[in-house]
């Protein structure tokens, strides 16, 4: 299936039932800090403290309801577990998640507070995704993947409808990527919406295998390091790179220590907790002043799920 503008147009109709589209504002100790115009896309604000939700519902929204009774199973250290959660539980479905052994309690937690099932296998997402997989095809559960599912491209898509409608004029949007979904569809949006509007993508120079992937041509493995969960993949996937091959105007990569700085300005210039993902986007302008000078500039707080460590690191300076 070919993704268009349609198809997010068509998640959107089923999203909007459940979420009411979130906020997006300036502030102006950002521009200052920014030397730009900088609007903060609130999804940090969304019921699960993260974009995804828009995915996991319009996923759960197209499933029949025998598909529904046979559930769903994934593999993820976080969002991604979460957002299939809270459909699931929106749409009264199974779903069962493989996380890494090393994921944080309050992650598996959050999933389970939705009635999902969080099990911890294997020294590693590739582990965890494996151990989804045996589950898909021992039960009939459906396998989701994270990166390469065109239902969740679509309904992470309509951040970028709400983004454009409210903003027609922005110079460039930068978008935080994982598996690639969220940049993907914000440049089939922008391409109708906004065609003078750049879509630049962000990932952690610890977990460059989405960027590398896009600079390449070619589906690559790199090492995943970053502390910045929403950013950690250690491949690319094909759906996304698909999409951003030709339509994404730049990828910029930061440091995680670029994302602190960025975190420690989202919560004193714009009262706002993110965590790492989500203040890549701001990263990537702050560390690049010559290419964000006077533009106006959306950045998507992509999510506002700080762990104990991200908390902790607010305070130092
Ligand atoms: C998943 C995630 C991302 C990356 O999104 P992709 O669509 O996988 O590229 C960015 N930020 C947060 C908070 C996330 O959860």
């Amino acid at each position: 299936m070919e993704l268009s503008l349609d198809h997010i147009r068509a998640a959107r109709d089923l999203v909007s039932r459940h979420l009411p589209p979130t906020p997006m504002w300036s502030y102006p100790l950002l521009d200052r800090a920014a030397g730009a115009s900088v609007l903060v896309k609130h999804e940090n604000s969304q019921p699960v403290g993260a974009f995804k939700v828009r995915g996991g519902l319009t996923l759960l929204a197209g499933m029949t309801d025998a598909g529904r009774r046979r559930g769903t199973v994934t593999w993820s250290t976080g969002n991604h577990a979460q957002s299939l959660a809270y459909a699931s539980h929106v749409f009264g479905a199974g779903c069962t998640v493989f996380m890494p052994a090393g994921t944080p309690e309050f992650k598996a937690a959050a999933v389970d507070s939705w009635g999902a099932r969080a099990i911890r296998a294997g020294d590693s997402l590739e582990a965890a995704e494996r151990r989804a997989r045996q589950h898909a095809d021992e039960t009939g559960a459906r396998l989701i993947s994270p990166g390469d599912t065109p239902e969740l491209l679509a309904g992470v898509g309509t951040v970028y409808l709400e983004i454009l409608e409210a903003a027609p004029d922005l110079d460039a949007i930068v978008v935080p990527v994982g598996s690639g979904t969220g940049a993907a569809a914000a440049c089939l949006v922008a391409a109708t919406l906004a065609p003078r509007c750049a879509v630049i993508g962000v990932q952690s120079a610890a977990s460059p295998a989405a960027h590398d992937s896009w600079r390449s041509g070619d589906l690559v493995e790199r090492p995943n390091r970053t502390t910045a969960a929403g950013l950690a993949t250690g491949r690319g996937f094909a759906l996304p790179q698909r999409i951003l091959r030709g339509r994404l105007a730049d990828f910029h990569l930061v440091t995680d220590e670029e994302i602190d700085t960025s975190r420690r300005l989202l919560a004193t210039a714009a009262h706002t907790l993110a965590e790492g993902a989500g203040a890549a986007a701001l990263a990537a302008v702050l560390t690049r002043p010559d290419r964000f000078a006077g533009k106006r500039v959306a950045v998507v707080c992509t999510g506002g799920n700080a762990g104990p460590d991200e908390l902790a690191t607010l305070t130092r300076a």
